[in-house]
């Protein structure tokens, strides 16, 4: 049961100052804050690095961490401290090892005059879910309802977890203390030991009578839904933070928050790039030779409330067009999630890459006809293409095939 290298994890020596400390704290924050970080791990990580901002700028903890302690204990100080912030997505159950039991097993319950009883109140575990959206959607945002399980106040008692609303009495073995003087007689006199009070299991108050509906949790599982508010610009990834929306705590305890990542599943015609959106346009070989001109559906045009100027776009092709042309038509593509300096959302642009196609199955006449236009345009055969020619080309065609 060792804790983390607090020091490694904010990336300072074991005697930075407490100022050095905060600016290590700063940055890492920054770094791995899972509403940037798109690591899947930035969760734990902006976890594990709050812990050890937590532990290093308090000089008690420091010092029990320094000793080999474990400063998240309840010697540690506030008995909040680690249920702020990010309680993590995985359910521990409720039921598992008790950090100030164990603190206090270990040092002769040396902690005991800043114990107390332990809280049936807790504040809610965060939880992440997950949210698929169109490339639409994700583009240009949406409010989606989406559904999760999660805990919710008892309404039976009210939160209290007592049948018929009552609320916990004050344990008669401990006296509200939560925990119990177990004495001993050794060689060196007599031994002083706290324990939890087995009565009470340590909360100093004991439920006589508990909730039928929540056997006396205070909170019921149950399925929400909540209409969710997508910002325009959001990308597979991306997290939406939803504060005191994730299920309440046991004895009905504040909310977690809850956590909703966005994942865009794949659109037929549109690709996106950064905040670019590429699409790909066949163009027969007589066309691409002639120029022409045509009007594309725009990505906005799926949403039920376009304005009709942004449905279609008008291309030109220009005479002579080469495969793998990309033409730019600025302002179509996805809106960006940060406001420039000037407080606007900048919106990248729609490329649109032309593939020349050349004609197949030529019948006798088509195939005369082609014949008659090379002898008339004099043109030569096969010529090779040098290293620079190529280059330009094959760089072009590289982002059209990928993904
Ligand atoms: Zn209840
Ligand atoms: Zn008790």
């Amino acid at each position: 049961m060792s804790a983390p290298d607090y020091y490694s994890i904010l990336g300072v020596s074991r005697d930075a100052s407490a100022d050095q400390i905060k600016k290590a704290y700063r940055k890492m924050a920054m770094k791995v804050h899972p509403d940037v970080a798109t690591d899947p791990d930035a969760e734990e990580k902006f976890k594990q690095v709050n812990e050890a901002y937590e532990v290093l700028s308090d000089p008690n903890k420091r010092a029990i961490f320094d000793r080999g302690g474990d400063p998240m204990g309840p010697g540690g100080g506030d008995p909040f401290a680690n249920m702020g912030g990010f309680g993590g997505f995985s359910s521990f159950g409720g039921q598992g090892l008790d950090l100030g039991d164990l603190f206090g097993a270990m040092f002769g319950g040396a902690g005991s005059a800043t114990r107390g009883p332990k809280s049936r109140v807790r504040r809610g575990q965060d939880q992440l879910i997950r949210a698929r959206l169109t490339l639409s959607e994700a583009v240009f945002g949406t409010t989606k309802p989406i559904k999760f399980d999660t805990h919710v106040v008892c309404t039976t008692c009210n939160g209290s977890g007592g049948a018929n609303r009552q609320e916990p009495v004050t344990c008669t073995q401990c006296h509200g203390r939560g925990e119990i003087i177990i004495s001993q007689r050794s060689i060196l006199g007599e031994i002083r030991t706290a324990q939890p009070c087995p009565n009470c299991q340590g909360y100093g108050n004991i439920i006589p009578q508990p909730c039928p509906d929540c056997s006396g949790q205070g909170r019921v599982s149950e399925q929400r839904t909540i209409n969710v508010k997508i910002p325009a610009g959001v990308d597979t990834g991306n997290r939406v933070h939803l504060q005191g929306q994730g299920e309440i705590g046991p004895g009905a305890g504040p909310a977690g928050d809850l956590y909703v990542e966005i994942q865009v599943a794949p659109h037929d015609i549109f690709r996106r790039d950064h905040d670019n959106l590429e699409m790909v346009v066949k163009l027969p070989m007589s066309l691409a030779a002639l120029g022409t001109e045509l009007d594309i559906d725009t990505l906005e045009s799926e949403l039920a409330d376009c304005p009709p100027d942004r449905q279609k776009v008008h291309l030109e092709v220009p005479s002579g067009t080469q495969s793998g042309t990309r033409l730019v038509i600025k302002d179509h593509g996805v809106p960006s999630l940060r406001v420039n300096r000037r407080g606007e959302t900048p919106r990248g642009d729609l490329g649109v890459t032309l593939l020349v196609q050349t004609p197949t199955k030529l019948d006798d006449a088509q195939r005369e006809l082609l014949g008659q236009l090379a002898q008339l345009r004099g043109e030569a055969g096969p010529e090779v293409m040098t290293k620079h020619e190529e280059r330009g080309f094959f760089d072009r065609l590289k982002d059209v095939f990928t993904s």
